[in-house]
């Protein structure tokens, strides 16, 4: 399940739930907790299999206190059914309203009682005609195809403490003028350093260079994934972003709605995790920079063949073909 677009349709049904004339007011309690649940649960960095509950959650969701086994059933089979009509209802009203030719429908699933393990219920897309993603609104892409994989942003994950100040970053405004001018007065610092220590290379100009040139080794490496996303609008996260567990994550530069003066939109860089269940194997295909024949390009790589079983990987297609 991609996490960026089941936020993006949460967030397009919440407000039409109260245009939708509907008798049962648990129901409707129900369902926009847990949209709103859903929408809280991805911008805390959860992965898609997360976002899941079981019926007690579901009561928990709308009612307080604590409810034995036969009140939680009762609930479920009193508002669940309801739910999920007021949630088709929910559906056909965007349709409705829907000028453009992106249309999605939201349902209410489960997964079933498998081995003793409770079950869990979930929002998931019954269908979609065309991407609905907010990154690509002015530009909606079809599935491809012909393509022999399909990824998902599982996850917008949570980073590490002291790289939240870097996180989702809006380049407006002042940020935007930050991001251009940090490059350019480094530039020119290393410029005046360089002339000053080579026509007048005393001692104090030659440390002053070798100090800055240090400072540069140590913070460019880091921080230079969020510059080159600008360019690139896509690159693997600097490792020092991440926690521990996470393998690897991407930096994604998307557009956001607010134009520029130039008519180009502003953009905003997020984290995100894409993933994709291995053709082949079925195993996990995950995001790696490429290396040899695949240097520059960011490729789909299976954890259980990482040599064979390799993927183009395109974020704006969410697709790509075996390379190898
Ligand atoms: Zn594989």
């Amino acid at each position: 399940m991609d996490v960026i677009k089941l936020r993006s349709a949460c967030e397009q049904l919440l407000p039409l739930l109260d245009d939708v004339v509907y008798s049962k007011p648990t129901s409707k309690f129900l369902l926009s907790a847990l949209l709103e649940k859903t929408i809280e649960l991805i911008n805390s960095g959860h992965t898609s299999d997360d976002l899941m509950f079981t019926a007690e959650d579901l009561v928990s969701l709308v009612k307080t206190g604590t409810y034995d086994v036969g009140q939680i059933k009762k609930f479920k089979a009193d508002h669940y059914k309801g739910t999920n009509d007021l949630l088709d209802k929910v559906n056909e009203l965007k349709k409705e309203r829907n000028s453009s030719s992106s249309y999605f429908k939201l349902k209410l699933s489960d997964t079933g009682e498998k081995g003793g393990s409770k079950k869990h219920h979930y929002l998931d897309f019954d269908e979609i005609k065309v991407d609905i993603s907010n990154k690509n609104d002015n530009s909606t892409v079809k599935r491809d195809m012909s393509a022999d994989i399909y990824y998902e942003a599982i996850q917008l994950p949570k980073p590490v403490w002291y790289a939240k100040p870097f996180m989702s970053i809006e380049l407006t405004h002042w940020r935007l003028k930050l991001y251009f001018i940090i490059p350019i007065s480094l530039l020119i610092i290393a410029y005046y350093l360089l002339f000053s220590s080579i026509f007048s290379p005393t001692s104090k100009e030659v440390i002053n260079l070798t100090l800055f040139a240090s400072f540069m080794i140590v913070i460019w490496k880091p921080l230079i994934p969020f510059f080159l996303v600008n360019d690139r609008r896509i690159v693997i996260a600097p490792k020092w972003m991440l926690n521990l567990k996470q393998v690897t994550a991407q930096l994604e530069s998307v557009k956001l709605d607010k134009l520029k003066s130039n008519g180009r939109p502003y953009r905003k860089i997020i984290l995100v995790i894409y993933e994709a269940d291995c053709p082949i194997c079925g195993n996990k295909v995950v995001i790696y920079q490429g290396k040899r024949e695949f240097k520059g390009r960011l490729i789909g790589e299976c954890n259980e063949s990482p040599r064979e079983h390799i993927f183009s990987f395109d974020h704006v297609k969410q697709s790509g073909n075996k390379l190898r």
